[in-house]
């Protein structure tokens, strides 16, 4: 009892308004079912599809259903469609023709319509694919490699994502005919995993695609008995001229400083396989959440929360890209920037990247999330591919960070539905984001702005639970 009096009397927010955000979070399970909605009546969201445009229209319609103010700010993005996508290996002597599993790298060009047909020859690092020299003219390349877990620094996502987002283009300046990237997964039923994959302006390009891991072992074994692998694909995906889409901003007004900006950030646009159930439908509605409960505080927090459902993180960045522009005169009051893009799992803790002693400002406000078991700092690099233009303006990053054992079975492929979400956790992490939002809006002082990041070319990592070294790029 002494002690409970002590954490109430040293808390530094009214007891109830925690149990008004975490327990309503908890107990409402607005998250889940809003997210059933978004995957089960809108779909799939690629950039520039229908389904985008529908994703935006849906996301203003609920802001006004939880009496959010939102709208919209135009972003131009590419517009990428996939066509048909197969591919067959070739019989020859010790090697049984099979269908094989692929899907298109987005981004990638389109064989012509009678299809590409080549000797696979395997590589594990850009490096060797450069020693390769003359040899690999006419071949097509195929990027092999040992991502086993999430994250860890020599077998997670980060470990391998620059095979995918550059490999194609390294094979095509060395005159290849096109590319295989190994899946980037953690599980696979014979599902490829899709990805962007960068080709210069200019630049040449070949024809790219995902592979499942299953038939990436067959090349393996196949190749390493001295077998001709031969290879036809055909893939119907190209290019379109940019279109005009959007983010959608959401504001709950700061009673008391509302010039002063908490960003919240998740995309709305997902791969086109499924349903962008973990990447990123739950981000958004995670963040939606928060907007949604910050909106029935009575008073409203001290400062601005501000919610952005970016458009075109998965390939391009234009929306994300599009904000930093826009608001680059009120970056300087931007007090923090969270992105929830780390799929559904529950929440594990905090992870800060802030000047000075952040740890201790924020250290008595997250008590209340013993309950979800996330009440403590843990190990990461704070950001989010959304956000990380506002890394060069010096606005500090805060993350919860998310159990992703099971990220990479799924992200990016046609397995990415709502049925892989568990509802507890996705309650338990909207808790942990919505307290964590409104806590930094409601604290006296702010976080201490840290140094800027240098301005990146590419995307921070889609990846949760980030590796010691930030990888590169990471979509
Ligand atoms: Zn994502």
């Amino acid at each position: 009892m002494a002690l409970a009096v002590l954490f109430l009397v040293a808390a530094p927010y009214p007891p109830a308004l925690a149990e008004r955000v975490v327990g309503t979070a908890l107990r409402d399970g607005v998250a889940y079912s809003r997210l059933q909605d978004l995957t089960d009546s809108v779909g799939p969201r690629l950039t520039g599809s229908p389904g985008a445009e529908a994703a935006v229209a849906w996301a203003l319609q609920k802001f006004q259903e939880d009496g959010v103010s939102a709208h919209t700010e135009p972003a131009t993005v590419p517009h990428w469609v996939r066509g048909e996508e197969r591919a067959e290996l070739l019989p020859a002597k010790g090697v049984a023709g099979l269908k094989l599993a692929v899907t298109a790298l987005g981004g990638s060009p389109g064989t012509p319509s009678d299809g590409i047909e080549g000797d696979i020859v395997e590589v594990h690092t850009l490096a060797e694919l450069q020693a390769l020299g003359a040899s690999a003219k006419g071949k097509i390349v195929f990027f092999n490699h040992a991502m086993s877990t999430a994250s860890g620094k020599t077998t997670g996502y980060g470990a391998f994502v620059d095979l995918r987002t550059h490999g194609p283009a390294e094979a095509a300046k060395a005159g290849a005919a096109g590319a295989f990237v190994r899946s980037l997964a953690t599980a696979s039923f014979r599902s490829p995993h899709t990805g962007a994959t960068d080709f210069a302006e200019g630049a040449p390009k070949v024809p790219a695609a995902a592979i499942s891991t299953e038939d990436a072992d067959l090349f393996h074994r196949l190749l390493a008995k001295g077998a001709q692998v031969r290879v036809k694909l055909w893939l119907g995906c190209k290019t379109l001229p940019d279109v005009q889409s959007a983010n959608v901003v959401a504001e709950v007004r700061g009673r008391e400083k509302p010039e002063e900006v908490v960003l919240l950030g998740a995309h709305l646009d997902s791969w086109d396989l499924a349903q962008g159930a973990i990447d990123d439908g739950a981000g958004a509605v995670i963040v939606m959440e928060a907007a949604r409960l910050a909106a029935q505080l009575r008073p409203a927090p001290r400062r601005t929360i501000r919610v952005v459902l970016f458009m075109n993180e998965e390939n391009g960045l234009a929306g994300g890209k599009a904000y930093a522009k826009a608001h680059a005169a009120e970056a300087p009051r931007h007090v923090a920037a969270l992105e929830s893009d780390s799929g559904a799992g529950r929440p594990l803790g905090i992870v800060l990247r802030a000047g000075g002693d952040g740890k201790a400002l924020l250290a008595p406000w997250l008590a209340p999330l013993q309950t979800v078991g996330a009440a403590s700092f843990v190990d990461g690099e704070a950001g989010g591919a959304d956000i990380s233009p506002l890394g060069p303006l010096q606005v500090p990053f805060v993350s919860v960070r998310q159990d992703n054992t099971h990220y990479f079975d799924l992200h990016h492929s046609a397995a990415d539905t709502f049925d892989k979400v568990d509802r507890d956790a996705l309650s338990r992490t909207a808790a942990a984001v919505s307290w964590v939002a409104v806590s930094l809006a409601e604290m006296e002082g702010t976080l201490v702005r840290p140094p800027p990041t240098p301005p990146r070319q590419r995307a921070a990592p889609d990846q949760p639970q980030p590796a010691a070294t930030p990888p590169r790029s990471n979509r």
